[in-house]
């Protein structure tokens, strides 16, 4: 199954930082794979601007390199490569300085988009905003995206967002969160709202509890004093949990349009009960290996910090009273997996007796690894004599059932599209950060205030045994981590 792709408008993409490591990774290499797609005109450009001493030539060889390195040897014919760079040009620019802004001015054209990636420190985020106007290379129709974090409290995001307010209107600011950009997160959309199956079954009355689990298996490694000021409610609570919180919990949006969509999500966050401690488990990893415990991969040695986080929320509102959404997120844990549970309730009554056992239905929407969806049914176990029962899935792995369009475009190429398109649908608006921090900080605050150490658990485990309680004590437990 092949879709048309359907080229975006020509384009000027100014990526300040094109020589840091996100550009490096995510950014060109997106770029690339969009190229090769047929997305991108052969009149786009994509600008690197940092301090680096580049020219042009000297930065196509950094974003060769790059692609050389992240992006799969199929897809990197030579002639593609070679025609993708001569789309790439560089100018040196110091954000805080007045170097090179005037070159910049220049070289941009009146006549296309214009978006300015901001993938550098939010500390520059000002002087950038500052200086697009005063070298008058922001217009009406330019867009700015910029990187997480964003900000680290509300009294930051909100100081953050004045920032870029003062230069850009909200309608050209794109907070990114690559989540959002996950095939299957959007299908966690399609599913609910162009299906009848479920949406009349998606609320309290048949919905018994949800679990949202974003592990990973990597540590602090290296970057340990920057996610020591962080931790995971900061890290990945705040932003990406709660953004898929935030779909799954959300009323139909009238129309699928940016603010139709973003007004539901901002409800949801509103409607969250204040949590109280006994509902939040944090923890922190601990090895065998020598060095490798969290304490050692941070210069505080007394660090309360954590690296795991398992929570229980309330949606306090009419669809979700009464139904649990438990979350956890935690670095170096069993697996790397990434997923929203909605666990159905028990049928109303049982008809097939004890032996038959407990069963609920449960709707996985799995966004790694193999990014897809299952649906476990309840059926007659084959060949046992008696009404014996059995959970299946009934299981659609996107990369199986839709071919090469399951090969669906990386979060981060779709959400760049987007910018190019001006669709905000799938970016973050300021008040939904700011009532995400809002909800977030009280409890932050509560922990610290309590100087409250977190859990230990081991390397490669699931989390803290208290994470395990947290669903043990109502009769429930948390679904595996699987690799
Ligand atoms: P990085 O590797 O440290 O790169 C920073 C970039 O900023 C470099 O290209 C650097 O280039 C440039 N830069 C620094 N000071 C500058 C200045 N005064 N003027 C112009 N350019 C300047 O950082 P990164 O990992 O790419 O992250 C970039 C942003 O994305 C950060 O906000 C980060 O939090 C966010 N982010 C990153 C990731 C990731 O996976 N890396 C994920 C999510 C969010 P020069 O030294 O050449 O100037």
């Amino acid at each position: 199954m092949v879709s048309r792709v359907i080229p975006v408008d020509p384009f000027d993409l100014v990526i300040f930082g094109g020589t840091g490591d996100l550009a490096r990774r995510k950014i060109l290499p997106g770029l690339f794979r969009r190229f090769i797609n047929g997305q991108m005109e052969d009149t786009s450009r994509i600008i690197g601007a940092a301090r680096s001493d580049y020219d042009d030539a000297a930065y196509r060889k950094f974003v060769g390199e790059a692609l050389k390195e992240f992006v799969d040897g199929g897809d990197r014919e030579k002639k593609q490569v070679a025609e993708f760079l001569k789309q790439i040009h560089y100018i040196q620019i110091d954000a805080t300085g007045t170097g090179g802004w005037d070159d910049l001015s220049e070289l941009l054209r009146d006549d296309v988009i214009r978006a300015f990636y901001f993938s550098v420190a939010p500390s520059l985020f000002g002087a950038l905003a500052e200086r697009l106007h005063a070298h008058s290379c922001a217009g009406p129709k330019c867009r700015i995206v910029v990187e997480k974090p964003f900000g680290r409290d509300l009294a930051t995001a909100k100081e953050l967002n004045q920032t870029l307010r003062d230069h850009f209107d909200e309608s050209q600011i794109y907070r990114i969160d690559h989540y959002l950009g996950k095939e299957t997160v959007q299908n966690l959309m399609a599913v609910r709202f162009a299906n009848v199956l479920f949406e009349p079954l998606w609320n309290a009355q048949f919905i018994d509890h949800v679990q949202i689990t974003v592990t990973e298996t990597v540590g602090v490694d290296g970057r340990g004093d920057y996610y020591d000021k962080s931790g995971a409610m900061r890290d990945m609570v705040q932003n990406h949990l709660m953004q898929l919180l935030c779909l799954t919990a959300m009323e139909p949006p009238a129309r699928f349009a940016p603010d139709a969509v973003r007004d539901e999500k901002l409800k949801v966050i509103r409607a969250l009960d204040p949590i109280e401690p006994d509902d939040i488990v944090r923890g922190q990893y601990v090895s065998d290996k020598k060095g490798d415990d969290f304490l050692d991969q941070v210069e505080d040695k007394d660090s309360i910090t954590e690296s795991f986080i398992a929570m229980k929320l309330a949606v306090s509102n009419w669809r979700w009273a009464g139904v649990p959404f438990y979350l956890r997120t935690g670095k170096k844990m069993k697996a790397r997996h990434s997923e929203i549970a909605i666990i159905f309730k028990e049928a109303p009554h049982a008809i097939f007796g004890q032996a038959a056992g407990r069963h609920q239905n449960i709707l996985v929407i799995r966004l790694q690894p193999n990014e897809g969806m299952d649906m476990l049914v309840t059926i007659k176990e084959p060949g046992q004599g008696g009404m014996r029962l059995l959970d299946v899935p009934l299981d659609m792995s996107f990369a199986e059932a839709l071919g090469e369009d399951g090969n669906a475009p990386d979060a981060y190429e779709r959400l760049i599209m987007d910018v190019i398109r001006g669709d905000q649908t799938l970016f973050m608006r300021g008040d939904e950060v700011e009532a995400a921090w809002a909800w977030t900080d009280p409890l932050i605050e509560g922990w610290m205030s309590r100087e409250e150490k977190p859990k230990t658990y081991e390397v490669g485990s699931t989390g803290p045994e208290e994470a395990a309680m947290l669903l043990h004590r109502e009769g429930r437990r948390w679904r595996d981590i699987k690799p």
